[in-house]
């Protein structure tokens, strides 16, 4: 174990024993070990939510003011080590260097905005019923809480829970993904390393369901938040709900894309291209069922095709490639399946298609055509570089199919008409539209689902909120 290798930090110390023994480290762009890491279970988990009561009480303490000088802090002793962090990230999840270096950053960015917006967390006062009353309302925070995180985007994901739950004064247990542990330690170390105190965050993995059980069971924890799948968000809503916690869960998507025959193919097919293949495919709000009307469906198939076919695939660390590898061994397979299944359903390959050699979880951006319903690709999450397209006779037909499923996190369109956007707009189902773009997550903005793609939201002023509640103070004043 090196400087540079992820440690748990507990009460403001690195580990580099964990409870459960280790676990390993693998490049996805090369099958290589990168480092054997400490584990981590129900013991450090039960450690880690008993100290973050001292923490929360520490950490509340302090004026909202001086609590964002640290968080600032923080933030510029990131920016310090972008390079760093984003070889890391790169290293543990395939993306591209210049893709993580913008995640990095971008979360740096995000840890200033919530250390002004804890700035405001205004309360109110309500005129009362009677002249010798006063109603004044406060917003607290909720107390410690735990946070678990996904492998797709380690900073990001990470900052969207601990950036507004510290500025909302709460202490966080952070159980970030085994496959990428790095970015949430770095952040765990430059927040301690800007005076936040030690008992106010620990960075935990290891054994995820050991850890969230004791996490969601803890009487010391006061809300549970996830970024995951909707499988963990059914185990971890059910196990919180069991112990009347609060919960935010941010979960998978299936986000459908309406082509409009107004639409304009020499905008839509190069964004389309470069928003579906970003981190191949492995992104939450990544455009999945592109439903096309009829009279553009030819031109938009031909036009994504010949540009899905020149991306660059390789190892994200050098310097042209456009497209990582899949992030783990079940990706690359569960990708593998959903396609065969589809051209076994009668879907057409127009580019890619197939693995790209034998080591490294590589596979080609692909096109698939003529995709029907009953396709497992068009239930399940693909979370991979497919760009599934259905042909659709209108808008109705459009909106019905983007409907249909269970989903309802992002959902896009494509129309030059008014009259379009605003039947898609009162129509969809879903927690966001992008109108004419697919750029998503803005710090300012709040980020979320509906239905199986969860509840609650993060980012923008709505961030904040899931991290305070209020206090009445009714007095009698006369
Ligand atoms: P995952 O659900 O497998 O894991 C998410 C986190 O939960 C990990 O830290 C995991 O270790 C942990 N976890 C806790 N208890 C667990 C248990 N009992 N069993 C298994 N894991 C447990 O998700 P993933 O594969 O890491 O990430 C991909 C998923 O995350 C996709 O579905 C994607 O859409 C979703 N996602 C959603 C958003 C969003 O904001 N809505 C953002 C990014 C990713």
């Amino acid at each position: 174990m090196t400087n540079s290798t992820p440690r748990p930090i507990i009460d403001g110390q690195e580990r580099s024993q964990g409870s459960l023994g280790t676990i390993q480290l693998v490049n996805p762009a090369t099958e290589e070990l990168i480092a054997t890491l400490p584990s981590c279970g129900a013991e450090e988990a039960a450690e880690a939510a008993r100290l973050s009561v001292d923490g929360f009480a520490q950490w509340s303490a302090i004026s909202p003011f001086e609590r964002s000088k640290v968080l600032r802090r923080a933030a510029d002793l990131m920016r310090g080590e972008a390079d760093e962090a984003a070889a890391e990230m790169t290293r543990e999840g395939g993306k591209p260097l210049a893709q993580a270096r913008g995640e990095w950053l971008a979360s740096a960015d995000l840890l200033d905005w919530y250390a002004e917006e804890g700035r405001r967390a205004y309360g109110r006062l309500i005129p009362t019923r009677a002249s010798d009353m006063r109603w004044a309302v406060e917003r607290r925070p909720v107390g410690p809480v735990a946070a678990f995180t996904p492998w797709n985007f380690p900073a990001w994901t990470v900052m969207q829970k601990v950036a507004p739950a510290l500025a909302a004064g709460c202490s966080v247990v952070l159980k970030c993904a085994e496959e990428t542990p790095g970015s949430g330690w770095r952040i765990g170390r430059a927040l301690l390393a800007a005076g936040l105190p030690p008992r106010a965050i620990s960075v935990i993995w290891g054994d995820p369901a050991a850890i969230s059980s004791t996490l969601c069971a803890a009487p010391e924890i006061h809300k549970v938040t996830l970024t995951g799948s909707t499988r963990v968000g059914r185990l971890l809503a059910s196990a919180a709900g069991q112990h009347l916690k609060k919960v935010t869960m941010e979960l998978g998507g299936h986000n459908p894309v309406i082509v409009a025959r107004d639409a304009d193919l020499s905008t839509v097919v190069p964004l389309a291209t470069e928003f579906k293949f970003r981190n191949a495919g492995q992104v939450c709000v990544s455009p999945t069922r592109f439903l096309v009307e009829k009279p553009l469906y030819a031109d938009f198939v031909a036009g994504v095709t010949e540009a899905a076919g020149k991306l660059r695939v390789g190892d994200g660390l050098e310097a042209d490639t456009q497209m990582g590898p899949l992030t783990t061994a079940g990706q690359l397979s569960k990708i593998e399946a959903l396609a065969a299944d589809a051209v076994q359903r009668g879907a057409r390959i127009e580019t890619g298609g197939s693995r790209i050699g034998n080591r490294g979880y590589f596979f080609q951006p692909t096109v698939l055509s003529g995709m029907t319903p009953e396709m497992d690709a068009m239930n399940e999450e693909p979370f991979g570089p497919l760009m599934l397209v259905m042909p659709v006779d209108d808008i109705d037909a459009a909106l019905t199919e983007a409907n249909r499923l269970p989903y309802g996190l992002a959902s896009y369109a494509f129309t030059n008409s008014m009259s379009t956007e605003r039947k898609i707009s009162q129509n969809i189902h879903a927690g966001m539209l992008g109108l004419n773009h697919f750029a998503m997550a803005m710090p300012e903005t709040p980020f979320g689902g509906v239905g199986d793609s969860g509840m609650g939201s993060e980012g923008g002023s709505e961030g904040m909120e899931a991290y305070l509640r209020p206090f009445l103070v009714s007095a009698k004043i006369g």
